[in-house]
């Protein structure tokens, strides 16, 4: 089957920005989306919780979508600090990242947390952008590859499709340290990726599911390796702070 998936651009905003940042990099990258009239990719961003509404306001009427950084697996309770799925989506939230590599380190989230996680964004109506990736020493012991299998299978909920779920393949070691794996690295490890999503979903929904790459992706770089066949998007930290920058990653996949 032959599939066009449209490019996803993700900015992940960790925890950076005040109101007055957060609100003026939403105004500039909506104003730049109404300038292009009809963008070749989809433009997602994910500002910490306390922007995330107002941030929704500023970009309201405009085609970028907002995300969450993370939930909680349960509905509601006793979670003191957590927020969850329907909290996001009631604040304007149409995905939600889990199980980003500083969630998995600091709040040693486990696969099996993420899975919970992802299945409570699709409960919620939210598309749930799971991440996965080795670390340097699991890298280092030739390890990448079960790794990343392993992380896919146990992360992704029964009920995943296309429509409701993106991956993205973040290895570990490339995230914010200007450090990425080869194009050949890149290829390889996403067509594994496909090719698990195809045993475990079908061929289809595996053909349909966006992969993103995400781990210091640049203006310099992301041309090429928004250019393999299975990187569909990217998820993007430090460059999507800056507008030119997050732009420029974007415009580098028409
Ligand atoms: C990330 O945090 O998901 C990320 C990819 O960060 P950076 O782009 O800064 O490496």
């Amino acid at each position: 089957m032959t599939v066009t998936r449209r490019p996803l651009i993700a900015g992940n905003w960790k925890m950076n920005g005040l109101l007055t940042d957060g609100l003026a990099l939403a105004s500039e990258l909506a104003r730049r989306v109404e300038d292009a009239a009809a963008p070749a990719f989809d433009l997602l961003v994910c500002p910490p919780f306390t922007l995330i509404s107002r941030v929704g306001v500023a970009l309201a009427g405009n085609a970028i979508a907002l995300g969450g950084q993370d939930c909680h697996a349960a509905e509601a309770g006793a979670h003191t600090g957590d927020i969850s799925a329907a909290m996001l989506a009631d604040s304007g939230c149409t995905h939600v990242i889990v199980g980003h590599s500083e969630r998995r380190a600091d709040h040693a989230e486990s696969d099996a947390q993420v899975r919970t996680k992802a299945a409570a964004a699709r409960a919620a109506g939210l598309v749930a952008v799971i991440c996965i990736g080795e670390t340097e020493s699991q890298r280092d012991d030739g390890e990448t590859n079960a790794v990343v299998a392993r992380q896919l299978a146990a992360s992704l909920p029964d009920g995943a499709t296309s429509a409701n779920t993106v991956i993205a393949y973040e290895p570990v070691w490339a995230i914010g340290t200007g450090r990425t794996p080869s194009i050949a690295e890149v290829e390889d490890v996403h067509g594994r990726i496909r090719g698990d999503l195809g045993k475990r979903l079908g061929g289809d929904e595996a053909a349909r599911m966006r992969l993103l790459y995400g781990g210091s992706v640049k203006p310099d770089n992301a041309r090429e390796l928004m250019s393999l066949t299975d990187v569909d998007g990217a998820l993007v930290g430090g460059a999507s702070l800056k507008a030119d920058d997050f732009w420029s990653i974007a415009q580098s996949c028409i």
